[in-house]
């Protein structure tokens, strides 16, 4: 009875609101206090500032096949082409405007330390089992978010490979345990920016083919030497500390990858 009175209360009420209000109240997203990152405004082309930059971060890995999404805070064709892709890959309208929907698939997305669901900074620290960030040419901070940039690209690419399980067998290296696995002197892995991926259900060249779409521009797999049981991925086109120019490298022979050229 008292339910009753209070559905024919609710139906009178916004009978009574005239059409724009009853749009109004119906189009309104609930609010969302995200636990890392909350955007409060529609984005799309032309639109710039830090919450492009953080939509960037987090669309990064969506930039299509030999490209990247440069995270500069504006909102050009490269991010809108990558949310669009974001948007086709999580069965969401596919229209490149970041708006409601898109936000609450990244709020679901992301942890509150705001690495995406799959990986966290405990799997991607120091590969010699020291853990932690620190011990590298970049600041702890810097290359923390290194990490976390490449873990964004790394959930990309797991969504791309069928939702299914990619392990990290080594990201960032301080120093001295490049030195200890005789890493290359200069190699991404110092800088937080590199990643060595296996996986029980996909095979490595699936991996190799699939991180060419997914805003890596270092790529080593099957066929390079000591790449055999691992792909390596890594941003080296978007590292300017290092001391290698910002170009693309693949090279898995065994998979169809030459130097750079497919
Ligand atoms: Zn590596």
């Amino acid at each position: 009875m008292r339910v009753n009175t209070l559905k024919r209360a609710a139906v009178a009420f916004a009978l009574a609101l005239p059409g724009a209000a009853i749009a109004a109240v119906i189009a309104a997203p609930a609010a969302h206090a995200d636990g890392c990152y909350t955007w409060n405004r529609t984005l799309n082309q032309g639109r710039s500032g830090d919450d492009v930059r953080q939509l960037q971060i987090r669309v990064a890995g969506w930039a299509g096949n030999r490209d990247i999404v440069e995270l500069d805070g504006r909102y050009g064709p490269k991010t809108a082409a990558a949310v669009k892709r974001f948007q086709q890959a999580y069965g969401l309208r596919a229209d490149g405007i970041a708006g409601p929907q898109t936000y609450a698939k990244l709020y679901q997305l992301q942890d509150s330390d705001c690495t995406p669901a799959h990986f966290t900074y405990s799997e991607l620290d120091d590969g010699c089992g020291r853990g932690g960030y620190s011990g590298g040419p970049l600041s702890e901070a810097q290359t923390r978010q290194n990490a976390l940039e490449t873990m964004w690209k790394l959930e990309a690419l797991r969504r791309s490979l069928g939702d299914k399980p990619l392990n990290v067998t080594s990201g960032f290296r301080s120093r001295a345990c490049n030195n200890q696995v005789g890493g290359a002197s200069d190699s991404q892995h110092l800088y937080g920016n590199a990643a060595d991926v296996t996986s029980r259900t996909s095979s490595l060249c699936e991996v190799a083919r699939g991180a060419r779409n997914n805003g890596f521009s270092g790529i080593y797999g099957p066929g390079y030497p000591d790449h055999d049981d691992h792909v390596h991925v890594d941003s080296r086109r978007e590292n300017n500390s290092d001391r290698s120019s910002n170009t693309t490298s693949w090279s898995a022979p065994d998979c169809g990858i030459g130097a750079g050229n497919d």
